[in-house]
């Protein structure tokens, strides 16, 4: 059995539970010392339970609680040498530099790291494995790759960004560079972009598609939920959004 579950998704912090058997492991961590821990909490977690914590790339949204959260509870970290030497505080209990093209284990998982075309040193998103299920995690990447696809081809479960709306972006708040940034290559999902992504994949084994750091500004989550439904040929009722103050509950694949 896997399990996995959000305590956050979007650009003020996000973090990824992912657990089989005694493995419990978070991927990525943009949360302060007591919001993880309240987060955890709330999802039945300890936080000197989790095994390790994986850390796709520098952004603080992602990494400005790992430093703390590692040292207070004696938690190795798992990330690209690029990450960990971009990361502002590195002072880890302990460091495991990983290459981002190759699978590596924590106990019970398999992790397999890809790279992503995204505005940091060396970020990677995953496929996450129990050697029965396959869950993939893609955030973070401006474009759509050869590789994303392959890595991504038929997975069980899917936690997708779905960033922003092109016209919402366009029209928004946004000064003009910061829109330039997120719309490139190297900056976030587009929920078209998702939609696509959802038609160029084999979705027939999917048990659970949700839709990941969505901005709060940019987007709506009516649009991303039809964003997905389009992809994948369902209704919007059929998929599910993480949000920023709470995620999303524990999913099941068994
Ligand atoms: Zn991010
Ligand atoms: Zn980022």
């Amino acid at each position: 059995m896997l399990r996995f579950a959000s305590l956050g998704s979007g650009s003020k912090g996000n973090a990824t539970l992912v657990e089989s058997g005694k493995t419990r492991v978070l991927i990525d961590c943009g949360f302060t010392l007591s919001e993880v821990e309240k987060r955890l909490w709330r999802l039945s977690c300890n936080p000197e339970d989790l095994s390790a914590i994986v850390v796709t790339h520098e952004h603080g949204d992602h990494a400005n609680g790992v430093g703390r959260l590692s040292r207070r509870f004696r938690i190795p970290v798992y990330s690209s040498v690029g990450t960990f030497n971009s990361i502002r505080d590195n002072d880890f209990a302990r460091f495991q530099p990983i290459n981002i093209h190759q699978a590596f284990t924590i106990q019970d998982l398999e992790f397999t790291p890809f790279p992503v075309p995204h505005d940091a040193r060396e970020p990677c998103q995953l496929v996450i494995s129990d050697g029965q299920w396959r869950l993939g995690l893609l955030t973070d990447t401006g474009t759509l790759t050869p590789c994303i696809k392959e890595h991504l081809y038929e997975v069980d479960a899917l936690l997708l960004e779905c960033n922003y709306d092109a016209r919402l972006l366009e029209t928004g708040p946004y000064h003009y560079q910061l829109k330039q940034r997120v719309a490139s290559s190297f900056g976030h999902l587009a929920n078209g972009q998702a939609t696509q992504f959802l038609q160029q994949i084999n979705t027939t084994k999917l048990q659970h598609i949700i839709g990941m750091h969505l901005s709060e500004q940019n987007n709506l989550p009516d649009y991303a939920k039809a964003a997905l439904a389009e992809g994948l040929n369902c209704e919007a009722h059929e998929v599910d959004l993480a949000c920023q103050a709470k995620g999303f509950d524990w999913r099941v694949l068994e």
